[in-house]
């Protein structure tokens, strides 16, 4: 018997999430001091001021639980969208609640989930691990969706729709109302899933998010992430919004601290820090429009984005997409290779500040002129 033989068989062909390039293995590889990492869309500004002063308080406290469920978050966060509390559920990221969504509504062997193809990897990985059939119908000319596409591939045993609104990794978003007459159109099992993560950058924010929206549909979950705007990526908070009666399932199976002390308390501060939001956004789509501006300026096919990242295909065949992506790393540059969504040809740019948006287009400009 080999030791792996213990391992369920359909995980043992499973390959881990393939997140960007860490700083430190650019650096070591490439001996380099500095390093710019644009490859995970986090927000350009860093942490807030007002969430590290919370942090370096609570830090005493970290020998105590936090409270099961996290109320004074929920709280916060029921307020802070306008939406009941019964609806809201806090999560480890907003993948822990695609997890116990995928866990929750669907049956083993049974029931099916349908995503555009390509999506975000955790929709995948997660329907996989339960044993769950994954529907991809294809996305539109130029990563456009097709809703009816979406709507046709589900029947009496869809249990999950997930809509990436605005999407990763192309950053094409439709306006809400569009979303509002997709969850119309479901069969009866089937519940929308909308994962926001980018919708703050989709300005205006309130035409393309389904929160503002919150009661017009009784079949749609809301997932947002306090890993992009609010600046907390490392600290691990999510949330996501439902049906009470579906809330009420989740709370019941999820581990109780899987949001911890400190994750809390950052939470709710930066949701009081709007300064910090609204430079992060303004800092966002200035950076937007002049990476857009400047690539297509130097012959990139940019795709036009709601999102706080720029998909492009480099100028080929001077320099194509993987030469592109290898050359600037070797400058101490992370950028995206979209190879594991399947397009190969295509890069992905987080946008920076303004200073890391400058050293980006710099390098660009000198491998578009002189070659890789
Ligand atoms: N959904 C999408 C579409 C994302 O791109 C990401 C971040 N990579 C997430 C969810 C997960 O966010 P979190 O950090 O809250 O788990």
């Amino acid at each position: 018997m080999q030791p792996t033989d213990r391992i369920r068989e359909d995980v043992r062909e499973f390959t881990p999430y393939a997140p960007g390039l860490s700083m430190e293995e650019i650096k070591e590889r490439y001996g380099l001091a500095r390093v710019v990492k644009l490859a995970s869309n986090e927000n350009p500004l860093g942490a807030s001021p007002l969430v590290k002063r919370v942090l370096a308080r609570k830090a005493d406290m970290v020998f105590r639980y936090p409270r099961a469920g996290n109320p004074a978050l929920v709280a916060a966060l029921a307020e802070a969208h306008g939406v009941p509390r019964g609806c809201v559920v806090a999560g480890n990221g907003s993948d822990e609640i695609i997890d116990l969504l995928v866990r929750v509504t669907c049956r083993p062997g049974v029931d099916n989930v349908v995503a555009f193809a390509p999506c975000f990897s955790i929709y995948v990985q997660q329907t996989k691990l339960c044993g769950v059939e994954l529907r991809q119908p294809p996305l539109g000319p130029d990563f456009a969706f097709d809703l009816p596409a979406l709507a046709g591939a589900c029947d009496a045993k869809t249990a999950l729709v997930f809509l990436t609104n605005p999407d990763n990794p192309s950053g094409y978003a439709v306006p809400a109302d569009q979303v509002v007459a997709l969850a119309k159109s479901l069969p009866p099992r089937a519940l929308l899933v909308v994962d926001e993560a980018y919708v703050e950058f989709a300005d205006p924010e309130a035409d393309h998010s389904m929160l503002p929206r919150w009661g017009q549909c009784d079949n749609v979950v809301v997932l947002r992430t306090f890993s992009k705007l609010y600046g907390l990526a490392g600290l691990r908070l999510g949330l996501g919004v439902m049906p009470e009666w579906l809330a009420d399932y989740l709370l019941r199976v999820r581990l109780p601290f899987s949001v911890n002390l400190l994750a809390e308390a950052a939470g709710i501060a930066a949701l009081e820090d709007t300064p910090f939001r609204q430079a992060s956004l303004e800092t966002v789509l200035r950076g937007r429009r002049l990476l857009a501006e400047k690539l297509t300026g130097l012959g990139c096919r940019v795709y036009p984005s709601k999102a706080n990242f720029l998909m492009f295909a480099p100028p080929s065949p001077q320099c194509g997409a993987a030469d592109v992506f290898k050359a600037l790393l070797g400058r101490g540059i992370i950028i995206r290779a979209l190879k594991s969504y399947g397009l190969p040809e295509l890069l992905r740019v987080s946008i920076g500040n303004d200073e890391e948006n400058d050293l980006f287009l710099a390098a660009m400009k000198d491998l578009v002129e002189n070659g890789c």
